[in-house]
């Protein structure tokens, strides 16, 4: 018998930007205007920067296409743990940029 590895519910639990890359994230959220966000789901206003998720893309609507992906963060409500995706290219990092962000792993 197997024992399934526990589900991580909080983001630090996942590999996650370093602080300062963490903080750079914030930073531009507050810029496009992410001041005072409030969770849709639950209304309280407790978010952490969590895992870099890339989105498979396709131009195709039938078929993925391999190697295509938008670089997102989670952002993630501490309370009830709603899940955003933020794309990081929309709030303004190159993909210069996100290659040279460092992790925690
Ligand atoms: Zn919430």
């Amino acid at each position: 018998m197997t024992e399934e590895p526990p589900v991580p519910t909080n983001p630090s639990d996942y590999v996650t930007p370093q602080q300062a890359t963490r903080q750079r994230i914030i930073e531009r959220l507050i810029e496009k205007g992410g001041r005072d966000p409030q969770c849709p789901i639950c209304h309280q206003k407790v978010f952490a920067i969590g895992a870099y998720v890339h989105l498979a893309v396709s131009s195709d609507a039938s078929v993925a296409q391999l190697g295509r992906s938008m670089p997102c963060v989670t952002v993630m409500c501490m309370t009830c743990g709603n899940v955003l995706l933020v794309s990081l290219l929309a709030l303004g990092f190159t993909r210069e940029e996100l290659a040279q962000m460092p992790n925690d792993a």
